[in-house]
């Protein structure tokens, strides 16, 4: 928008001046990738490739005509890339060192890949990511067994099996009651674990499962006989065992390829080799789950937003209003800086967790309601931006609307993420003398 010579006013400054300004080349996109480590640059580039080339041209078509959408294709895409086994580096897996190595914490390349895929389509994202949430307990539990499990997981993905996890921790009655400590102390919880010869009998039911409908590993959380949630245990059970079966898979609003699904276990014998961590372990292996997995579903908010955002741009460069077009009224372009600094301050968050070598509650916390929050406002000016045209299903603003209230809701509702914050920053900060 400024005239020539004003844009080449720096070359008026001293040599070092010049030195000192941001000439800028690329856009927004650009600008931010280039301030990553180039290990993870290059990550966030093979991301955005891929969701380009096989996730956004499918968006509305997989989310209107769902019977029809077959995951395990693009399934295999993903895994082919490596998406699917990032855990591990090689030989288990195909993390990549030097991401690692730039970056303390794995959850940074998490965060990555799940904007990128929720900017092309928040369902066939979670589709994809919600394998990720099941794997993470084998590695947070810290034991052999659970690099045993993940490795071997991992070699069936990368043989080509059709091989996904899931995490399940919800059940008919505790919901935002095992999200939190206060209520995980009066939650009813069903699922129970008995001792038996050679292992375990599982029994309970868990409801509203990502991936539940496709997962053949399921980290599942029960309570000892005749005990709370303080027994809380972690379980891989594994489809088909005698015993499990699938429930009703539910109609969402949103992120509509990635199902949710009931799981029902009736005197499932699970055996002892399939026990995640310690007996009682559970209730803390979950909370440190929610603490890597909060900034991802951040994450997934803040790509769901940002592709509405894209969406409302192109639209504003294409509409003609009177004599010229919406993307050059003033006031739609305050509308638009809004939404890109609030965009790019959900992501900022994000990206902070990402640098903790392990990220706390509080921190992850904030990340996940402050980015759920601000996607659902960014997809609702986007559709005030567009009008009638907004709300109609092919530009996708319907869709983004959509699929980002749900990042309101799982992984703990925003209202208990706000009391995760409080409940870890209490002693610390809020009730100091
Ligand atoms: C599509 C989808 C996918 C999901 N995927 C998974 C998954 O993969 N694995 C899994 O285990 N779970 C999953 N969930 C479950 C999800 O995490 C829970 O639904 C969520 O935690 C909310 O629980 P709830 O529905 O029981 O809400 P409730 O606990 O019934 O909450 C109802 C309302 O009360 C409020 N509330 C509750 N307690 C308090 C309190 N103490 N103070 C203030 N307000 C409170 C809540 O904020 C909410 O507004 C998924 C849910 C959905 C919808």
């Amino acid at each position: 928008m400024l005239p020539t010579h004003m844009k080449q006013a720096s070359q008026n400054l001293s040599l070092i001046g010049r030195r000192l300004v941001a000439e800028r080349e690329g856009d927004l996109w650009q600008e931010e990738t280039e301030t990553l480590p180039w290990p993870l640059a290059r990550q966030r580039r093979l991301y955005k490739n891929f969701a380009d080339q096989f996730i956004r041209p499918r968006a509305l078509e997989v989310d209107k005509h769902l019977a029809e959408f077959d995951p395990w294709p693009l399934w295999h895409e993903a895994a082919r890339r490596g998406f699917q086994t990032e855990f591990l580096p090689w030989p288990f897996g195909t993390a990549k060192l030097l991401n690692l190595a730039s970056m303390p914490s794995p959850l940074f390349a998490t965060a990555l890949k799940a904007e990128e895929f929720c900017a092309a389509c928040g369902g066939m994202a979670l589709m994809l990511l919600a394998h990720d949430l099941g794997m993470a307990p084998l590695l947070l539990s810290g034991t052999w067994t659970g690099f045993n499990w993940l490795r071997r997981i991992y070699s069936r993905i990368r043989a080509g099996e059709n091989i996904a996890a899931a995490f399940a921790i919800t059940e008919p009655g505790a919901g935002s009651d095992v999200e939190e400590t206060e209520g995980a102390a009066r939650a009813r919880i069903l699922s129970r674990a008995k001792k038996a010869p050679g292992g375990y009998l599982l029994n309970g039911r868990k409801c509203f499962i990502s991936d539940g409908g496709i997962a053949s590993y399921i980290t599942f959380f029960a309570a000892l006989e005749n005990e709370g949630v303080e027994s809380w245990t972690c379980f891989l059970v594994e489809s088909p065992m005698k015993g499990f079966s699938r429930g009703r898979r539910e109609k969402k609003m949103g992120q509509k390829a990635g199902d949710a699904t009931e799981l029902i276990l009736e005197d499932v014998l699970v055996p002892e080799d399939h026990r995640i961590g310690p007996e009682r372990s559970g209730w803390a292996l979950n909370r440190n789950t929610l603490n890597y997995s909060r900034p991802a579903v951040g994450a997934i908010a803040v790509g769901i937003a940002r592709g509405a955002l894209e969406r409302c741009l192109e639209f504003c460069r294409a509409t003609r209003l009177g004599n010229k077009r919406l993307a050059d009224y003033q006031d739609v372009q305050i509308e638009l800086a809004e939404m890109t600094i609030q965009l790019t301050a959900a992501r900022a968050l994000v990206w902070h967790c990402g640098r903790y070598r392990l990220p706390f509650q509080g921190v992850s916390a904030a990340a996940k309601c402050f980015a759920g929050d601000t996607a659902f406002a960014i997809c609702h000016k986007a559709m005030e931006l567009m009008g009638d045209h907004g709300y109609l299903h092919g530009h996708g603003v319907e869709k983004a609307m959509r699929d980002s209230r749900l990042n309101q809701i799982y992984e703990g509702t925003n209202q208990i993420n706000r009391l995760a914050l409080i409940e870890d920053a209490w002693e610390t900060d809020f009730a100091r003398p």
